[in-house]
């Protein structure tokens, strides 16, 4: 596969989807951005990577983080992984990743790892586990991505925290359940942290790898057991991109992450992890253009997990 050779065509059917959405403005400093911004990246399990546009510019991760924090609690909790699917499910939620509405029927337990209230649960385990739920994040994404300066935004964090109402309730109505482990306040702390880390392309599709090495990390070292890696792919393909995951299965059939900075990563198992970034985001939260590249990536490879 030319896999350099596949990129610049993707590129080139994408680029003029980038200014079909509108950049995310809930978060005041993720506005900043501009919309005409598009990069993607491939990296093999054999660590070869491939990049082109702005596959090497910093971006804000955002819900991209919530695939990181699971795969650090799977694989701290010391084989009681199962314990967290106790405190969260794995059903798409079909509400909006900010929604309050499910939780009060369902007990104060989320649908899922990746919509905002699952991730805080997720967060506060990982707080139990490490003592620094977002410290321990960073560290783990310095070394799997091999970039030493990957850093927190602190203006994106400040600006969360600022118009972080919706988060902070939600949290406290899962406390209300007896959900959360820690005090509200660090953990949506620690969460906005994590949701600020800038990566760029390269980095993310990097230090993703382990999710198309079935578990095992950069270094050779086993970070997850194969079940527990396809378990997290498994997800990211149900409940990934928001409530328009069954769409984007439909379009490009992979697992995939996304998060309101833009970027999307996705996940070949067995072959590679692939990440796009273009900030303007269609009504869903997703990458308009990522989305379309994604959707042409598979299309043109035939590389989907279908
Ligand atoms: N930090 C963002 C929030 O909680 C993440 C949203 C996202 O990327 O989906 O609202």
């Amino acid at each position: 596969m030319d896999y350099q050779a596949v990129l610049e065509e993707v590129a080139a059917h994408a680029r003029p989807y980038v200014r079909q959405g509108r950049v995310a403005d809930y978060i005041p400093a993720l506005e900043r951005v501009s919309a005409d911004r598009f990069g993607i990246a491939v990296a093999d399990i054999n660590g070869d990577v491939y990049g082109v546009g702005d596959w090497e510019t910093p971006f804000s991760v955002q819900s991209i983080s919530k695939t990181f924090s699971l795969a650090l609690v799977m694989a701290q909790s010391h084989g009681g992984h199962d314990s967290i699917w106790q405190r969260v499910g794995r059903e798409p939620s079909g509400t909006p990743f900010n929604s309050l509405v499910q939780l009060e029927a369902e007990n104060g337990i989320p649908r899922n790892p990746f919509i905002n209230a699952g991730a805080l649960v997720v967060t506060d385990r990982l707080q139990t586990l490490t003592g620094d739920a977002s410290t321990s994040m960073l560290h783990f994404l310095r070394e799997e991505s091999g970039n030493e300066d990957l850093a927190f935004d602190q203006a994106v964090a400040d600006s969360e925290a600022e118009h972080g109402d919706r988060n902070a309730a939600l949290a406290h109505f899962m406390a209300s359940f007896g959900n959360l482990e820690n005090p509200v306040p660090s953990v949506i702390e620690h969460y906005f942290w994590q949701c600020s880390i800038e990566m760029s392309c390269r980095d993310l599709a990097v230090a993703g790898g382990f999710l198309a090495r079935h578990g095992l990390r950069a270094d050779g070292s086993r970070l997850l057991e194969a079940r527990e890696a396809k378990r997290i792919n498994a997800v990211m393909l149900t409940c990934g991109t928001y409530d328009a995951a069954g769409e984007f299965a439909y379009r490009v059939g992979l697992p995939a992450k996304s998060g309101v900075g833009g970027g999307i990563i996705a996940v070949i198992p067995g072959r590679c992890t692939l990440c796009v970034w273009s900030p303007a985001l269609d009504a869903r939260g997703n990458s308009v253009a990522g989305a379309a590249a994604l959707d042409h990536f598979t299309t043109l490879t035939g590389w989907s997990v279908f």
